[in-house]
Order: C-alpha cells, then sequence, then structure tokens
C-alpha cells in the first residue's frame, strides 16, 4: 500500500507523493516509533524503500486486512497513474481512498463537478460484485474509469488487434466521446477497454471494440502511448492519445456537414406535409358546404312542389 495514517495528526501520507521525495529519513524515524497506521485496520505499517521497489507501506505483522490482498501487479499500476494524475490534479488527487464497498479506490480526483474514480482490474470480477462495485462508484464518483493490467489482455496470435475478451472486460468496456464514427449517415460511439502495462509504463487502449466472432472475440482499433505522454481530459479523467482529440474534431466536422443537409431535407418535408394536410382540409370544408347547399336547394324544391300539389288539389 501506498497511504498510511500518522498515528498522531490522523492525516494521510502517501509514500510515493513527491513531497516525500527528500524527507524519506522522517518517514524512517515515523515507522520506527511505530506511528504509521494502516487506514483500514489500524495497524502498525512499516516503510518499504529500496532502490528496486516502489516506496510503499507494509503491515509490521500479517493481518488479514483488505489492503494487505492486493497483487504487486495492481500496486504497481495504481502507483503509475496515481503519479501521472498528479501532474494533472496535483493536491486534488488521493489514492487508496476508503470507501464502506470493498478495497480503497485505487485512485480519485475530486473536481468542482464531482470525483473521478480509477479503478484497477488484475482477474475477473464475479458479477454480483461487479453490480455491487458498479453502483457504489455511482454514489462516490461523476466518472468511474476501469484500468486493467496487461495480464488480462489476450490478443490473438494472427491478429494482435483483436482481443479475446473476459466476461469481465465485456462488462466493462466503456462509450468514450472520442471513439466516433459516422456510419451509414448517423453518428456512432465506440466502446473501449484500457489496459496498463506497468513494467513498459505504457497505456495500451483498445477502441472501437466489435464482436467478430460470439462471445468472446473482438476486433479494436489499438492505441499506445507511453504513460507520461497520455492526456487526460480536465473534466471526465478520461485518458487520451496525442492526436485522438483532433481525429475526433475531424468526425465532428463531417458529421456537422452531414447532419445540417439531413436536418433541412426533413423539415422542408415536414413543410411538405404540412402544405398538403391543410388543401385536403380546405376540400373536405368545400365539399361539405357543396352538400349542405344541395341539401337546401332540395328542400326548397320539395317545398314548392308540395305547395304546388296542395293549390291544383
Ligand atoms: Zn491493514
Amino acid at each position: 500500500m501506498f497511504k498510511a495514517i500518522h498515528a498522531e495528526t490522523g492525516k494521510d501520507i502517501i509514500s510515493i507523493d513527491p513531497s516525500w521525495a527528500d524527507r524519506i529519513d522522517l518517514l524512517r524515524l515515523l515507522d520506527r516509533q511505530n506511528k504509521l497506521l494502516c487506514q483500514e485496520c489500524r495497524e502498525p505499517v512499516r516503510l518499504k524503500a529500496g532502490d528496486e521497489k516502489v516506496r510503499h507501506f507494509a503491515h509490521k505483522h500479517l493481518k488479514n486486512c483488505s489492503l494487505a490482498n492486493v497483487s504487486p501487479e495492481v500496486l504497481m499500476v495504481r502507483a503509475l497513474v496515481y503519479a501521472r494524475l498528479v501532474q494533472e490534479f496535483g493536491d486534488h488527487t488521493t489514492l487508496e481512498k476508503a470507501w464502506t464497498i470493498s478495497r480503497p479506490i485505487d485512485c480519485f480526483v475530486d473536481t468542482a463537478s464531482g470525483g473521478i474514480a480509477y479503478w484497477v482490474i488484475d482477474r475477473g470480477i464475479k458479477r454480483e460484485d461487479r453490480s455491487v462495485l458498479e453502483e457504489g462508484m455511482k454514489g462516490i464518483a461523476t466518472h468511474v474509469h476501469w484500468i486493467f493490467a496487461s495480464s488480462m489482455r489476450k490478443p490473438l496470435q494472427e491478429n494482435p488487434s483483436a482481443l479475446s475478451l473476459t466476461t469481465t472486460e465485456r462488462a466493462l468496456m466503456a462509450q468514450s466521446s472520442l471513439d466516433v464514427e459516422i456510419k451509414n449517415g448517423d453518428l456512432v460511439r465506440g466502446k473501449s477497454l484500457q489496459y496498463v502495462d506497468h513494467k513498459a509504463a505504457i497505456l495500451d487502449t483498445h477502441r472501437s471494440l466489435e464482436l467478430v466472432h460470439a462471445p468472446q472475440v473482438y476486433s479494436s482499433k489499438p492505441k499506445m502511448s507511453p504513460l507520461a505522454d497520455v492526456l487526460i481530459a480536465p473534466k471526465t479523467g478520461e485518458f487520451a492519445h496525442t492526436g485522438e482529440h483532433e481525429q475526433f474534431l475531424v468526425v465532428k466536422a463531417e458529421w456537422d456537414r452531414v447532419k445540417i443537409p439531413k436536418r433541412i431535407a426533413a423539415e422542408k418535408e415536414a413543410t411538405r406535409l404540412r402544405i398538403a394536410q391543410q388543401a385536403e382540409a380546405e376540400r373536405q370544408a368545400w365539399i361539405a358546404k357543396e352538400k349542405a347547399e344541395l341539401h337546401a336547394d332540395l328542400a326548397a324544391m320539395a317545398a314548392r312542389a308540395s305547395s304546388l300539389r296542395s293549390r291544383s288539389d
């Protein structure tokens, strides 16, 4: 884990926060004094700061704590994502955010328009657990980003842009505002999945996922960038690759070009229908008037005939 609680001040201490980089001795001192506590079980944790591993905390005594049961891969992805988010959102970023459901949230950003959550996945999640997780996220975050550890990615040997997806990946594919194309005269939004390779520090996004072989083989448009080059949407926290926004603008301009003549044609058709309906209504009114006049004439003629008959009697 990367977060500990200061036993006396109750404040969060994030081991990989840049502000601790030149104050490791202070962290070591707090460790010796048993002043660093796990936020979940409140047991003392120790600082692990070697050359090989990312600076983190571990329980001093083995505990059955949800924070201890996280794989090293999830931890590494969490650290990488956090580092990138801090560059973008500064103090608004935290990691291992405690909440009432499951283990803490890997990374979290507080913005004026709501929370942005990042949840790292390294194995399939049972359907019941997934719905609890998704429901819980709705209560705490405006935007949720599912980030898969790259060990879950299973490209097909014969076609590396096609993926064999688990039920969990299929259930958590997300629509992206950047993943749009015009198909048969309509604007279509595609679904994406994103993977982080912690060894290479790379974000691997698969866009426009489409089922090509039921139930689990999907074609995709893959895009890869070093995490350091990944762009982050300030409002939604969505990850994007260089050039994707520009590509989106091209599609949007094309859509405007298609959409406007389409709307004009629809308006013309509506006017034509309205005029035709009006003409029909006028015609019906004229027929009704003619009929009424005819009836009146017939009645007058009948009256006259009857009066002539009575006079001749
Ligand atoms: Zn604990």
